[in-house]
């Protein structure tokens, strides 16, 4: 069983048909993905409509997501992710906003749990550091832990002894991971907009079975997007940031 892991697509529905096509190139038997369909991107309908229009998928509720569909407040989003949340409430159909309203934030599947922030705080914690990632163990029971929202690919292991703190790191495009017993942390990387310096669309794939983990990389059409951005009248940072991947 193979997993193609998404997330924090942003309404960049250039990078996700990039990510679909390379993905399915490599192979996968169905796919979760780990919420913000939409926010800061300039076709928040088309990511929605095709997302739901997969087959074998699951979807998790991202902190964009939640805030479109009214279900939580966006006071405590900075200005240009209010600006486009405003935005995107206006170009999303009655039936995208009624489905982004009715996913769930965490759930287990296939010996994974997946979330969009953290296992603690599904909808706003970020995993960026040992620490977190330590506390967010005691959150989850199965061995592999999926969530996005940091848009940063990355991996956290649990430490074998008590007291020490999980060992992490960045995976690189294409390399292959074996966890066997261990328990893991993993996040994909942002679709739409990441900010790992690399602006490239970033997923992963995992092989349940082989217990193997790869975060991919694939090249698409930034000008593109940043033009849709630009005519959209979604702020200008929206579209510069893409191409620094930050
Ligand atoms: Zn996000």
């Amino acid at each position: 069983m193979r997993i193609l892991f998404l997330s924090d697509i942003h309404g960049n529905y250039v990078a996700l048909k990039a990510v679909l096509k390379a993905a399915s190139d490599l192979g996968y038997d169905k796919i979760f993905c780990l919420g913000d369909l939409v926010g800061y991107g300039p076709k928040p309908e088309e990511c929605v409509s095709e997302i739901r229009s997969l087959p074998h998928l699951t979807c998790i509720m991202g902190n964009h997501d939640a805030a479109v569909s009214g279900f939580i407040s966006i006071e405590s989003f900075n200005q240009d992710a209010q600006d486009s949340v405003h935005w995107v409430v206006n170009h999303l159909s009655e039936e995208s906003l009624i489905y982004l309203d009715h996913l769930p934030d965490l759930l287990v599947e296939n010996g994974c749990t997946i979330t969009h922030g953290s296992p603690r705080n599904p909808i706003w914690e970020y995993i960026l550091d040992s620490y977190t990632a330590r506390m967010n163990f005691e959150f989850f029971e199965t061995q592999f832990c999926f969530v996005g929202h940091s848009h940063q690919p990355i991996v956290f292991r649990y430490g074998l002894e008590d007291g020490i703190l999980p060992s992490w790191y960045i995976p690189i495009n294409g390399e292959e991971f074996d966890y066997g017993n261990e328990r893991v942390i993993m996040n994909p990387g942002s679709v739409g907009q990441p900010r790992d310096r690399d602006p490239r669309a970033s997923f992963g794939i995992f092989d349940v079975d082989k217990t193997i983990w790869t975060v991919h990389r694939v090249d698409y059409n930034i000008e593109k997007v940043q033009k849709e951005i630009m005519e959209s009248g979604l702020p200008e940072r929206n579209a510069l940031r893409l191409v620094d991947g930050w």
